[in-house]
């Protein structure tokens, strides 16, 4: 009986209506109308307690990161989310967390437009799991493994923060409040980069949300597309509470390994550039170039000098 009473408040915050919704929660499956034009992007990824988000962190910050984790894929893709389904593994019927975590996860899903359409309720150790649905004009998915040589690096947003907000969670450090309070939120309430996404399909030619590092995850482009990628570390943006905080070495190695930044990597012709800048100045989304596309594999960061940097590691990767 719980699992049910738990159902319905998750369906009364998080289940809004929208018109391409035919079912919606409550039977065994939901049915959704998919515009005839266009093309679905789907995608899941799972939060499990200890290692993707910290044992203390708000049932409403779970909430609301459990969605934008997904968001942020779709946005690399150019898609416009639609729907969600919902796999939740609570440890008790812990109404009160259940409340929490929903009202985050509607609060992120109101400012995209977002239905949850359906989900399962299961007893475990807390682990989330969340799918999501959208929407791409037939053909135009941005993909990773379209990268040309000659095309230039372009990363959204700033880096590290997210990063930084771990390793100072610990610390009482001479940190100022307001650095540490927007640190934070970069850890508890990624922005994922919706509107940036669907821009990015008339300009783009690979695209990529960069969750377990800048280097690991313009990897993943580099291997696809068959290029290799230079980044000039001077030019990796960063937040004014992060250039408060660390001292540039290590921010380098937050900026570029860190993680948890959900921000957009991706690549654009030199031709193209004009009428991205003319199309991110409408918008005021801040991007900054980073690099370029060579031919030699991998993915090299390039201090001042033109130098290779060394760094401690590349990136997340879980098993490892
Ligand atoms: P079934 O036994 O047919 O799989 P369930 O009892 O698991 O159905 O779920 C009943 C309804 O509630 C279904 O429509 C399902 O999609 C929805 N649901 C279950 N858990 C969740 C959840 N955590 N979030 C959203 N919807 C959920
Ligand atoms: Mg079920």
């Amino acid at each position: 009986m719980a699992e049910f009473s738990l159902i319905e408040s998750i369906r009364q915050r998080c289940a809004h209506l929208r018109d391409d919704v035919v079912l919606g929660i409550g039977d065994d499956a939901a049915v959704v109308a998919v515009p005839p034009d266009c093309e679905l992007a789907v995608c899941t990824d799972t939060l499990v307690a200890g290692v993707h988000f910290p044992r203390d962190t708000t049932a409403a910050d779970i909430g609301w990161k459990s969605l934008a984790v997904n968001l942020s894929d779709l946005a690399a893709m150019g898609a416009t989310p639609a729907w969600a389904l919902l796999a939740l593994t609570l440890p008790t019927a812990d109404t009160g967390f259940v409340e929490g975590f929903a009202d985050g996860f509607a609060a992120l899903a109101a400012e995209h437009g977002v239905s949850l359409i359906g989900g399962d309720t299961t007893s475990g150790p807390l682990t989330i799991t969340v799918t999501v649905h959208g929407f791409v004009p037939k053909g135009r998915a941005l993909r990773r493994d379209r990268a040309r040589v000659g095309d230039t690096v372009w990363v959204s947003g700033t880096l590290g923060d997210a990063a930084a907000a771990l390793r100072e969670r610990d610390s009482t450090g001479d940190i100022s409040a307001e650095s540490r309070a927007s640190l934070r939120a970069r850890l508890g309430r990624p922005q994922p980069r919706v509107d940036l996404g669907i821009l990015l399909r008339e300009f783009a030619s690979s695209c990529i949300d960069i969750s377990d590092g800048l280097l690991a995850d313009l990897g993943h482009v580099a291997t696809a597309s068959g290029v290799g990628i230079e980044i000039d570390v001077l030019r990796l943006p960063a937040s004014p509470a992060l250039l408060d905080r660390v001292p540039m070495e290590q921010r380098h190695a937050l900026q570029l390994a860190g993680g948890d930044d959900y921000e957009l990597a991706f690549t654009v012709a030199p031709e193209r550039i004009p009428l991205l800048q003319q199309a991110i100045a409408r918008n005021a989304i801040p991007i900054t170039l980073v690099g370029r596309v060579v031919a030699d594999s991998g993915v090299r960061a390039l201090d001042a000098e033109g130098r290779v940097l060394e760094l401690p590691r590349a990136g997340w990767e879980h098993f490892s």
